[in-house]
């Protein structure tokens, strides 16, 4: 992470973070009315962008928020930002709100959307973890139906995933399973989860409620390359109690061990064999693939 006081590319401008302020009107802070993408940066380039961004501007769309520039002018502006940052290895958060409207809901008060692109760094799990694997608990919270709110949309109001997130705390463990209404196991409260059981590879299918992880996709792939098939199931948690190896996945985690589920070790109770080369895998093609950033 760079020292210098961060450039924060704001409605097209390139300001100093104490400049990069938005109004208390704009819908995006009082609604939770927007969405967002977090990208990582690896060795100078851009990991998956254009998924990313093609992924922005369908939540986007499914809320009818019109991004005031196209996604090849998006993904300018989000290369031009790492540069001026002089990032080689970082985050991206990029972040579109519906932008400044009157007090009440309608959104279509709101001329124009919000555009914020913060590149920085990122440090979700201690490094430790990344050896010894993570502890999980059951959340008593649930991911809400599509029918109520498309998992599919990364809004800007993530508390369901923050009262989660809450629970996994307070009970000591870094992350959760996360079940759907009907009680399958949707996905972690910022990660995709994946098992593996009698020398195949399981993970919820989207429709379980799993947002479709940029990462997730990534790691099908690399299985598939070691050629070990990856099952899209409805998963419970007795699949969980009962795997040989678990990880989970996402842009901030990268590839990440699970060992102990509602306290019950999964499989051996330390990280497996599999998951490592997956880990191995991973951290090769983010380190050697993606979008080159035009350094000056
Ligand atoms: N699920 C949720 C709820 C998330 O917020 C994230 C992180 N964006 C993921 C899964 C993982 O997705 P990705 O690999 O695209 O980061």
């Amino acid at each position: 992470m760079s020292q210098a006081p961060l450039l924060i590319y704001l409605d097209g401008k390139l300001v100093p973070e104490s400049e990069a302020k938005v109004s208390v009107f704009d819908h995006g802070l009082l609604y939770g009315d927007g969405c967002f993408e977090g990208i990582r940066i690896y060795n100078g380039r851009v990991f998956r962008l254009t998924e990313h961004l093609v992924r922005l501007y369908e939540s986007a769309r499914s809320i009818c928020l019109t991004i005031p520039i196209s996604l090849e002018e998006m993904e300018q502006a989000t290369l031009q930002t790492v540069a001026a940052n002089q990032l080689r290895d970082g985050y991206i958060r990029l972040v579109i709100t519906r932008g400044v409207g009157s007090l009440g809901l309608n959104p279509y008060q709101c001329p124009k959307a919000g555009i914020i692109i913060i590149a920085s760094g990122i440090t979700l799990y201690p490094k430790e973890k990344y050896e010894t694997g993570l502890n999980l608990i059951t959340c008593a919270t649930r991911r809400p139906a599509a029918a109520a709110l498309s998992p599919q949309v990364k809004s800007l109001n993530y508390l369901n995933n923050i009262m989660a997130k809450i629970e996994c705390i307070q009970a000591g463990c870094e992350e959760g399973i996360m079940l759907n209404e009907q009680g399958f196991v949707a996905e972690c409260t910022g990660d995709n989860i994946f098992i593996l059981k009698g020398g195949q590879f399981f993970t919820p299918t989207i429709s379980s409620g799993a947002l479709n992880g940029i990462t997730r996709q990534a790691a099908i792939e690399i299985l598939n390359d070691m050629g070990l098939s990856v099952r899209e199931v409805t998963m419970t948690r007795h699949d969980i109690y009962t795997a040989e190896e678990c990880f989970l996945t996402g842009t901030a985690a990268e590839v990440i061990p699970a060992v102990q589920y509602d306290r019950r070790p999964i499989g051996s109770g330390k990280p497996g064999p599999v998951t490592a080369e997956v880990m191995a895998r991973f951290s090769k093609l983010a380190n050697s693939t993606g979008t080159p950033v035009p350094y000056a």
